[in-house]
């Protein structure tokens, strides 16, 4: 199957798709509602400071995953951060832009409708006069299950095992401090109900020097239950309970806090994608295969190829 392709998604999952089928010959716009790429495996810059605030670090058990990560390691684009996994050098949003070399990319576009045209499939976007895009001959949604079930329902399609899936969020606190003793290394998993996750991010290979930063994420349980806070509501609770774990006193010269309403998957779909042959249409991401990278790597990866395969 070649010819024009849309992929809906720039996270990781989106991107393998990408490249499997340009390797197969085909023509690939992939579109994005942000401005950059990589979706969670983000990185975000503020007051001359960043942050990994969405995937901490990585692993690479598969081989086909294993080669991509070589690679880049090899290309400066990752590193291992001590014992904990891989990380995106010189921040996690790396990794995106290093796989989406090379792609045609449509950033800043919010899919909002696919319609099946007699000329095949055109994109409604929430920017822009209201003009449908020009017409591809497949399209792979590869956003969030939430997110992709009303898009699918706009071209017909509801495959069970969309509704299936399930994600927890999670509330991410970003904190910085000048001139501290960091006392918890490189990261800290406390049995907490608030607190779940605390990283010092500035601990990671490849980050500028300075300030001690830490990214703090909310157990599932609080975010859910503070989940319509505001960003400064929840930073300030989640400051109170990171001052009792780690003992930092200290105010810090940075705080805020990002919501992520799809963070991980609780409960998957049960299938590494899916796809219908006739109708050129598939969907991929981390809700098919569970809660990490490499699962929407293979996600996507495993939907281009089956695509490709059919050519
Ligand atoms: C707080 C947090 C911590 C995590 N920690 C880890 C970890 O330590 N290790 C690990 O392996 N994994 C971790 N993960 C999970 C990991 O980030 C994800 O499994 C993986 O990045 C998902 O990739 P994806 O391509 O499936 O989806 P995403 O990365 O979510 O990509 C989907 C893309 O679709 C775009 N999009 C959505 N709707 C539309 C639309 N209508 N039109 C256009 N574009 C749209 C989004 O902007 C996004 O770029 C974490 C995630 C979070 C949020």
């Amino acid at each position: 199957m070649t010819g024009r392709w849309a992929v809906i998604g720039a996270g990781i999952a989106g991107l393998a798709a990408a490249r499997r089928l340009v390797g197969a010959g085909c023509d690939v716009s992939v579109f994005d509602k942000s401005r950059g790429v990589g979706g969670r495996m983000a990185t975000r810059r503020a007051e001359g400071l960043q942050f990994d605030h969405g995937a901490q670090f990585f692993t690479a058990r598969g081989d086909g995953f294993v080669r991509e990560v070589e690679a880049l390691v090899a290309d400066g684009g990752a590193a291992a951060w001590g014992e904990v996994g891989y990380v995106g050098t010189p921040g996690m949003s790396a990794v995106g832009r290093a796989f989406s070399r090379g792609l045609s990319l449509v950033p800043s576009r919010t899919v909002t409708r696919l319609d099946r045209a007699a000329d095949g499939w055109r994109l409604a976007t929430a920017e822009g006069d209201g003009t449908m895009t020009e017409a591809f001959d497949g399209v792979v949604v590869a956003v969030p299950a939430p997110q992709a079930k009303p898009l699918l329902a706009s071209a017909g399609i509801d495959w069970s095992g969309i509704s299936r899936a399930r994600y927890a969020p999670c509330w991410a606190m970003m904190l910085a401090f000048a001139g501290i003793e960091n006392p918890i290394g490189l990261s800290l998993k406390p049995t907490d109900e608030a607190i779940g996750w605390i990283a010092t991010d500035s601990s990671k290979p490849g980050r500028a020097g300075g300030a001690t930063t830490y990214v703090v994420h909310a157990t599932p349980a609080w975010s859910r239950q503070h989940l319509e806070r505001t960003p400064e509501e929840a930073a300030a609770m989640l400051l109170a309970r990171f001052q009792v774990l780690t003992g930092l006193q200290a105010a810090p010269s940075y705080l805020a806090a990002h919501r992520w309403r799809f963070a991980l998957v609780e409960q998957t779909a049960g299938a590494p994608f899916l796809y219908d042959e006739a109708r050129a249409i598939g969907a991929c991401g981390d809700w098919c295969l569970g809660a990490r990278v490499e699962a929407a790597f293979d996600s996507g990866d495993g939907l281009g190829a089956a695509i490709a395969g059919r050519a």
